[in-house]
């Protein structure tokens, strides 16, 4: 065996990410390591579906499934809508209780599930929770979370309305965005609530939920603005509000995308008038 291949995955992960935190962005490798990676990277992996029980796990076995990082990440949504029997959104929150599929278990305070109504039209999704979401267990309670109210209020929706939630459901450490094998892992509790819920609009907050949740890697700004085909339903990408607090010279295109979303509630959600 040679001394490259001693390196365990777990080693490199966590180089990587340690790397990231540091403020790396790209990392100087030969040609040979590209091969090398490209080769293992068409190897077939497990389904994510194989993943569904919250047994306890290693480390070890945890960053078996992707070494990807989030602009590779994508959501292994199953089968359409039509084609599953759904459960009550309690039964599936019951069933994330205590999870420990994924390492962001390991620094979280507590599972930050969702919140809203459990048959709203409209469920908006953002990447992860941070810091206050994790401390009370609710998504969307910051600074971030009182401009989402707003951005609600301003098209008239109250925050009790839609459903509300993330796409990993405990916080990554220092807010970083969700690693691929994190999203792979917590992808079946997404599947449960749209499952349940039966939205007729799926709004995604900000870049990595969109590109996520649309398996693309084209940015948000060229992804808002418009209707895409997300599963059986229709996707409206826009900007994560604390991205609209860092740069509120945004906010004007956020507020056109709040106007559509309006005109599609008031349309009845009747798409044609939109395509
Ligand atoms: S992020 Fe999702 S998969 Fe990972 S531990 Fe939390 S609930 Fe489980």
């Amino acid at each position: 065996m040679s001394k490259v291949s001693k390196i365990s995955l777990e080693q490199i992960v966590g180089h990587l990410e340690h790397a990231r935190a540091l403020g790396v962005t790209h990392l100087r490798v030969s040609a040979a390591e590209v091969r090398a990676a490209l080769v293992a990277a068409s190897r077939p992996r497990p389904m994510a579906a194989a993943a569904e029980h919250t047994a306890p796990r290693g480390p070890a076995k945890a960053v078996t499934t992707s070494v990807k990082v989030t602009q590779d990440a994508v959501l292994p949504l199953g089968p359409s809508e039509a084609e599953l029997p759904s459960e009550p959104l309690a039964a599936v929150e019951a069933a994330a209780q205590g999870c420990v599929k994924c390492r962001l278990s390991q620094g979280r305070t507590h599972i930050v599930f969702g919140d809203g109504d459990s048959q709203a039209s409209i469920v908006l999704i953002g990447e992860g929770p941070g810091f206050n979401e994790d401390q009370q267990g609710l998504p969307f309670v910051g600074r971030a979370g009182q401009l989402l109210n707003k951005m609600l209020q301003s098209i008239g929706l109250q925050r009790g309305e839609v459903y509300i939630c993330n796409i990993v459901k405990c916080r990554p450490p220092d807010n970083r965005v969700p690693l691929a094998d994190e999203v792979e892992a917590c992808a079946p509790y997404l599947e449960r609530q749209l499952r349940a819920i039966r939205p007729k609009l799926v709004v995604a907050l900000g870049g990595p939920a969109a590109q996520t949740l649309l398996r693309t890697r084209v940015g948000i700004t060229k992804l808002r603005g418009r209707f895409h085909s997300f599963r059986d339903i229709r996707l409206l990408p826009t900007f994560h509000p604390a991205f609209l607090l860092r740069n509120p010279n945004m906010k004007r295109e956020s507020w056109e995308d709040l106007k559509l979303m309006r005109r599609l509630i008031d349309s009845g959600f009747d798409y044609s008038q939109f395509d």
